[in-house]
């Protein structure tokens, strides 16, 4: 231990659960460290729908995702927390009573007394399609996310998916693109209702049973060719840009090997947030109980809880109420 620095808590994750967890830990006064894969803070806010406006955070009538995004970072740091951005988690061990050891992809060690787990859906690594095209369109005209819609203002958008992600982004761009055709190669769409709904009162062209099949033009894209899954009919549409939104790739399959208890995908923990690893607890999309539902407002409550039991479980004199922080004279 002599010559480890070992932080009170440490964060895996950075989105809004991990960050919200982060002002409550500086609260508490714990030497607090996050860390996260991206480059960025905000998690699914930053990485998925920047752009879009989210309203169902307390205190928001309604905020773009993005800045959201950014009031979390700087909450997340008014105690002058240490935050490690570009390193994946992808080992996790107890290496003597009370201190954990958690290792990255980049060869660092991070050491704690305690860990919180706030992994989301895990790294958000969106699923390609099995389509051939040249790499360098991705930054231009094939995107995975949406992080600066002006880009398709004016533009005849293809769209591939039957998400929220997609749908909802068919609705939003049939305000500026010139036109938007979405495909999706089933009928049924896991996007809710009432924006499917909406996709088809705006002026979407809707192909159910369609795939893509092959992306052309010469360094950026031109046109798109897209077949009937049923009939294998095919169709070559004008297109300069596409937006691909078929879900992610989730492999949480190294917390099984940390013996955390899962169901399913996601960390098992009890009403304090606590995992069945001793100093280990989890909060947000990544953890399941009896009420779980995945939201940032949810996400939050649960880093809360969860730090403030760290902070017993590192101290078993301390309370788990923190106090008000309106009791606080915080120079921001
Ligand atoms: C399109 C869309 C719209 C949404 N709209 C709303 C909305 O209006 N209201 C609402 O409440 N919710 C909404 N949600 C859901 C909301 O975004 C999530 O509930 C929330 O982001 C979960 O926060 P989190 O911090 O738990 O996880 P995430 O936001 O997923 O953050 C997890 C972080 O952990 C990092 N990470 C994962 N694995 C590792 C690893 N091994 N090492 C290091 N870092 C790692 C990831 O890079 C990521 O930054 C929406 C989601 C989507 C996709």
């Amino acid at each position: 231990m002599a010559n480890m620095d070992v932080y009170d808590i440490t964060i895996i994750g950075a989105g809004p659960t991990g960050l919200f967890g982060s002002f409550y830990a500086g609260l508490r006064g714990l030497k607090t460290k996050v860390v996260d894969v991206l480059a960025e803070m905000g998690g699914q806010l930053t990485a998925l729908y920047p752009e879009k406006y989210v309203y169902d955070v307390a205190g928001h009538p309604k905020i773009l995702a993005k800045d959201l995004a950014k009031n979390l970072a700087t909450q997340a740091q008014l105690f002058k927390q240490t935050i490690a951005l570009g390193e994946k988690i992808t080992d996790m061990q107890q290496i003597e009573e009370g201190i954990w050891k958690v290792t990255t992809d980049r060869g660092t060690e991070h050491f704690s007394k305690t860990v919180l787990l706030a992994l989301g859906a895990g790294a958000c690594v969106p699923k390609k399609l099995d389509v051939d095209y040249p790499t360098e369109m991705e930054n231009d005209c094939i995107f995975y996310a949406v992080k600066n819609k002006e880009r398709f203002r004016g533009k005849d958008v293809l769209i591939i998916g039957g998400g929220d992600s997609a749908v909802d982004w068919a609705n939003e761009f049939s305000l500026i693109a010139d036109k938007v055709t979405l495909i999706h190669r089933r009928d049924q769409f896991r996007a809710v209702q009432t924006s499917v709904e909406e996709m088809k009162r705006n002026s979407v062209d809707i192909k159910t049973f369609y795939e893509l099949k092959q992306v052309i033009g010469n360094g950026v894209v031109e046109q798109a060719t897209i077949f009937d899954n049923r009939s294998g009919k095919e169709e070559t549409i004008k297109c300069d840009a596409i937006l691909i939104n078929i879900g992610f790739v989730i492999n949480l399959d190294f917390l099984k090997a940390w013996n955390l208890k899962m169901e399913g995908n996601a960390i098992s923990v009890n009403e304090k947030m606590e995992t069945n690893l001793p100093g280990v607890f989890a909060a947000g999309d990544i953890c399941t109980h009896p009420a779980k539902l995945k939201l940032i407002a949810t996400g939050a409550s649960e880093a809360a809880t969860g730090v403030n039991f760290a902070a017993v479980f590192i101290n078993p004199t301390a309370k788990a109420f923190p106090g008000h922080s309106s009791n606080l004279n915080l120079s921001i």
